[in-house]
């Protein structure tokens, strides 16, 4: 069987040679592109302005990634909207809309599942499926943004999955959402979290994006860092630190360091002498995020008086504190477990 041309995957000038392909007017490409990248169009059927020949044509030989709302909590508290989106395959994936003063961010998902094995995280305990299309981020956000009718403004790939363990699609995820011929979202308004691929890392060092790369970090040495991240064992946490410092000399963008804090494993005095000690004082930031607890793991949240603590500690070293803002506790659990839920 031949398979399908993943439509809302291709660049504009990947479309534009499609639509060329198939012996249509070059206009037409501009036309599909809005209606798939700026309106949302959900399906070929809305797109009035194309000819019913061109829209079943079209819906005959290509896919059409249209996530499907398969559930979703809203918090009473403060809007924040948890979707889970079912895959054309079958597969299901989290997304999380959150609305800030300053505009609507939504935090998607790279993959489905995750293999890096972070010890806390529920993403990861079923295991890695596999990778999501360009078109399947994409829409994540789209299908958000019909959903409420609102413009989404930043995108943090923060949900499941391990970003730049799908390096290429995520490039041409990120180029096709800050696309002006698309949502032309500002690239500094886009923020990646990594758990610290160092080649990939590298990678992304050189490609021009004036995107906001975040670290999860979350341990101060090596001993304590492999303990609760197997990536660990691949990636010293002392090359990881060199590869950041990197980062940042070659592109000019700060980046993020994220601290999740563990009662009794990382949250101590000494684990902030030693943060301290590993990643210097000069223009470091670090978001601090007390534990999610998952039902499968015995960790536990520090308590408020150690995040602030520990936050003080830092802050005395002239390194920049934040702490990470609690949002939709009334539909808490943590990333990856609206999934969990459903699977099981
Ligand atoms: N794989 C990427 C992105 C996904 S995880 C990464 O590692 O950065 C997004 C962030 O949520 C990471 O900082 C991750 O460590 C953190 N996280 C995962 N589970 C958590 C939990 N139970 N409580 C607090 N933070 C968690």
């Amino acid at each position: 069987m031949e398979t399908k041309t993943d439509i809302k995957s291709l660049n504009f000038d990947e479309l534009s040679q499609y639509i060329e392909s198939i012996g249509e007017k070059n206009f037409r490409a501009k036309q599909l592109y809005e209606w798939m990248h700026i309106h949302l169009a959900r399906d070929y059927e809305s797109m009035t302005n194309i000819s019913k020949d061109l829209r079943s044509m079209l819906s005959q030989n290509t896919e059409y990634t249209s996530l499907k709302i398969a559930d979703m909590l809203k918090s009473a508290i403060d809007g924040t909207r948890k979707y889970l989106f079912k895959l054309s395959d079958g597969n299901c994936v989290e997304s999380v809309l959150m609305r800030y003063k300053h505009g609507i961010s939504v935090c998607i998902s790279s993959q489905v599942g995750c293999k890096m094995g972070c010890r806390f995280c529920a993403s990861t305990i079923d295991g890695w499926v596999r990778n999501l299309t360009p078109a399947e981020m994409l829409d994540q956000i789209y299908s958000i943004s019909y959903d409420t009718g609102e413009r989404v403004s930043n995108v943090v790939v923060m949900g499941t999955g391990e970003p730049l363990d799908n390096y290429d699609n995520l490039v041409k995820f990120i180029r096709m959402l800050t696309d002006e011929h698309g949502l032309n979202i500002s690239e500094r308004n886009v923020t990646v979290s990594t758990c610290g691929l160092i080649p990939k890392i590298n990678d992304l060092a050189k490609e021009d994006l004036n995107i906001t790369l975040a670290l999860s970090l979350h341990a101060s040495t090596q001993a304590k860092r492999v303990k609760i991240m197997p990536i660990a064992n691949t990636y010293e946490i002392t090359d990881v630190v060199r590869a950041i410092k990197d980062y940042e000399r070659a592109t000019g963008r700060r980046i993020t360091y994220e601290y999740t804090l563990i009662k009794g494993v990382n949250d101590t005095d000494e684990d902030a002498d030693e943060l301290i000690r590993l990643l210097g004082t000069k223009s470091v930031h670090i978001n601090l995020i007390p534990v999610n607890p998952i039902n499968e793991r015995k960790y536990k949240a520090s308590s408020k008086s150690s995040v602030l603590k520990f936050k003080k500690k830092l802050e005395k070293n002239a390194i920049n504190v934040t702490i990470r803002r609690e949002m939709g506790r009334d539909i808490d659990g943590a990333c990856g477990q609206l999934r969990r839920k459903h699977i099981n």
